[in-house]
C-alpha cells in the first residue's frame, strides 16, 4: 500500500471487471497464450477483457520472447543484446490460441529485435495471416517497433492483413533522446508510420504518448501536427508511471484535466479518435474505439 500513498486521487482506482473477463481468464488456461494485460498486471483488464459496451474484448500478446536489444528508459522489459532464438513455431501456436480464445481484438506486440535480419518483420506478419486465416472475424492490431527505420519490413507487416498499425512515438521530439533507446527517434518513427498508410492506404494507423515526463503544451501540439500530417489516425496519451526506481523519474502526474484537453485538441485536428487518460495505455480498449469510432 506505501507505494501508492504519494499518488493522486485518480490514480488509485478500483479494478472494474467486466462480463467477459471471468470467461476469458478461465479460456486463457491451456492455451499457453502470454499476455501483457496479466504479466504486466495492467489496470485496465478488467475493461479491457470485459469489452465494454460494444463487447469487443481487447487482449494484447507479445511475440519473440521477453528479452528486448533496447533499453529505453521508462520500460520494465529486460534487455540483452543477443536474445534467445525465434521460436519457429510460434505464429502457428498464437495464431491456433487466439483462434481459440474468444476475443474480439488481439493486438500482437513484441520487443524490438534489433539482432534479427528482418527485426522480426516476417514472424509478425505470419502471425497476423495465420490468425485472418483461421478466425478472421478477429480484428488484429501489430503494435510494432521502428525496425530500425528499414520501410521494407513495416511494408511487410503493413501488408500481412492486419486491421490497425501501430508505433508509438512515446514522448515529443525534445524529449526522445533522454527517453527512450538511442536506436530511436522522433522522425524515424514518424516514417514508420507514414510508410505503414503508404503501403496499404486506408489502413488505420496509430500511436500513443506518455505525459508527464516533462513535456511542454507547445511540444504536445507540435507532435499532434506532426502525426496528423504524416496522416496517423488514431492517438492515445496516458501518465507515465515508473516501474522502478532505476527508471527516469515522474516529472509530473498530470491532471484528468489536461488529459481530455488533449482528446478534445487532438479530435478538432481530425484524429478518428483519441483516448487519453491517466490510465490509458496503447492498447487500452482497443477493440471497443475501433468500432464505435472507425467501423462506424
Ligand atoms: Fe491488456 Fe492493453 Fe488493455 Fe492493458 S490496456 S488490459 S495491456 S489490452
Ligand atoms: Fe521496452 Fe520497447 Fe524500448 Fe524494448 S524497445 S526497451 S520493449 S520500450
Amino acid at each position: 500500500k506505501s507505494k501508492h500513498t504519494r499518488l493522486p486521487e485518480w490514480l488509485k482506482t478500483d479494478i472494474p471487471v467486466g462480463k467477459d473477463f471471468g470467461r476469458l481468464k478461465k479460456d486463457l488456461r491451456g492455451l499457453k497464450l502470454h499476455t501483457v494485460c496479466e504479466e504486466a498486471r495492467c489496470p485496465n483488464i478488467g475493461e479491457c477483457w470485459g469489452g465494454g459496451e460494444e463487447k469487443t474484448a481487447t487482449a494484447t500478446i507479445m511475440l519473440m520472447g521477453d528479452e528486448c536489444t533496447r533499453g529505453c528508459r521508462f520500460c520494465s522489459v529486460k534487455t540483452n543484446r543477443a536474445p534467445k532464438a525465434l521460436d519457429a513455431n510460434e505464429p502457428e501456436h498464437t495464431s491456433e490460441a487466439i483462434s481459440r480464445w474468444g476475443l474480439d481484438y488481439v493486438v500482437l506486440t513484441s520487443v524490438d529485435r534489433d539482432d534479427l535480419p528482418d527485426g522480426g518483420s516476417e514472424h509478425f506478419a505470419t502471425t497476423v495471416e495465420l490468425i485472418k486465416k483461421k478466425a478472421p472475424h478477429i480484428l488484429v492490431e501489430c503494435l510494432t517497433g521502428d525496425f530500425q527505420g528499414d520501410l521494407r519490413q513495416v511494408h511487410r507487416v503493413a501488408t500481412s492483413g492486419l486491421d490497425v498499425y501501430a508505433h508509438n512515438i512515446e514522448t515529443v521530439e525534445n524529449l526522445q533522446k533522454y527517453v527512450r533507446d538511442r536506436r530511436a527517434g522522433f522522425k524515424q518513427s514518424l516514417s514508420v508510420l507514414e510508410h505503414a498508410k503508404k503501403s496499404k492506404p486506408g489502413l488505420v494507423t496509430k500511436t500513443s504518448m506518455m505525459l508527464g515526463l516533462g513535456e511542454s503544451d507547445e511540444e504536445v501540439l507540435s507532435a499532434l501536427r506532426s502525426l496528423r500530417s504524416v496522416g496517423v489516425d488514431v492517438v492515445t496519451f496516458g501518465q507515465y508511471m515508473r516501474p522502478t526506481k532505476k527508471h527516469m523519474k515522474v516529472s509530473e502526474y498530470v491532471h484528468p484535466d489536461k488529459f481530455a484537453h488533449w482528446q478534445k485538441v487532438g479530435e478538432e485536428m481530425g484524429f478518428k479518435y483519441v483516448a487519453s487518460g491517466p490510465l490509458v495505455r496503447s492498447s487500452y480498449k482497443a477493440g471497443e474505439f475501433y468500432i464505435k469510432n472507425i467501423l462506424r
